[in-house]
């Protein structure tokens, strides 16, 4: 399949795999983690984005939606009804400020491809390549092997951000495009995994020890979520996983960052984590790397190199 839906393609990208990469988000997750920092990834359709601060209160999208699910405020700013909202993308097409935005969009290998060799020196130079993220990339299968194997007949190295959540031959389907996945590993207690993201922890570690089995270059990524799975006994359950799984490349931690939470608002989407949960200091971040390390757990930056222990 040479189509399929994706949200955003980020260029010179050095947090998502090794050297500079260009990562593209493919959009739809069957996960709801309640730290999701791409709430916009999570539904596979189009989905509307209103930035208030940019409407001039010129009414133009309210003369063309069907459903009348735009009204104005005492200002004059548009007030988008996210019930009666249909996503139709009507009003978009006519904000011209860009207020009003459709995100997620369907787009062919050779289009997406024609981007991501525009930095093909820099991915020479770095040891990058391409990266494809979500959402939940292993979603659309078909889309994904077709967008690496093209990558790789242009000689780029290829990563796969996954939550790790799809049936079992998904992997063995894209084993032969993908250089290094890079597998997130979010909770080790089960019940609160299921409460956090809203799927089996069960499942996961089945097609993570699948993968590891087939002798694939995992890194293991960890988001550390303050007041959820910090704990100490979580840490635990990271160092027996890399005991258990032996050729794992090694663990990066992913700090919680919160620079997120705006986008709620621009895609109307309730906000369900705490705002009491704040990003950790960096001496913390320090000392959950130093628990890990000292227990021989190899750390590794974004980068895909060793973590120094300064
Ligand atoms: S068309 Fe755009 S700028 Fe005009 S009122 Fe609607 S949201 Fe605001
Ligand atoms: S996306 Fe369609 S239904 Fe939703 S506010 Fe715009 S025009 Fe109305």
């Amino acid at each position: 399949m040479n189509k399929g839906r994706i949200f955003d393609i980020q260029r010179f990208s050095i947090d998502n795999g090794p050297g500079i990469r260009t990562t593209v988000f493919l959009k739809g997750c069957p996960l709801r983690c309640l730290w999701c920092s791409n709430p916009e990834s999570q539904n596979p359709e189009p989905q509307l984005s209103y930035t208030v601060d940019t409407c001039i209160g010129c009414g133009e999208c309210i003369k063309v939606c069907k459903p009348m699910a735009i009204l104005q405020d005492s200002k004059g700013k548009a007030v988008v009804d996210r019930v009666r909202c249909t996503n139709c993308g009507d009003c978009a097409a006519v904000c011209y400020p860009g207020a009003l935005v459709m995100v997620g969009h369907d787009a062919e290998v050779d289009e997406i491809l024609e981007v991501v060799l525009r930095d093909r020196d820099y991915y020479a130079s770095s040891g990058g390549g391409i990266t494809v993220s979500g959402g939940e990339p292993l979603m659309q299968p078909q889309f994904l092997q077709a967008l690496l194997h093209a990558a790789r007949n242009e000689r780029l190295h290829c990563c796969v951000d996954t939550s790790g959540f799809a049936r079992p031959e998904v992997f063995d389907y894209l084993r032969s495009v993908v250089d290094l996945w890079l597998f997130d590993y979010k909770e080790t207690d089960p019940l609160r995994h299921y409460t956090f993201t809203r799927s089996e922890l069960s499942t996961i570690l089945k097609r993570l020890e699948q993968l590891h089995d087939t002798g694939a270059d995992i890194i293991l990524r960890c988001p550390m979520i303050p007041d959820h799975n910090t704990r100490q006994d979580h840490l635990d359950g990271i160092v027996a996983l890399t005991r258990r799984l032996p050729n794992l490349q090694g663990v990066e931690l992913l700090p919680y960052f919160d620079i997120w939470r705006d986008k709620l608002k621009r895609f109307g989407i309730t906000d369900i984590l705490p705002k009491s949960v704040k990003p950790p200091s960096p001496e913390t971040v320090k000392s959950w790397n130093d628990y890990l390390r000292n227990r021989g757990v190899r750390l590794l930056g974004a980068d895909g190199k060793v973590k120094s222990s300064k």
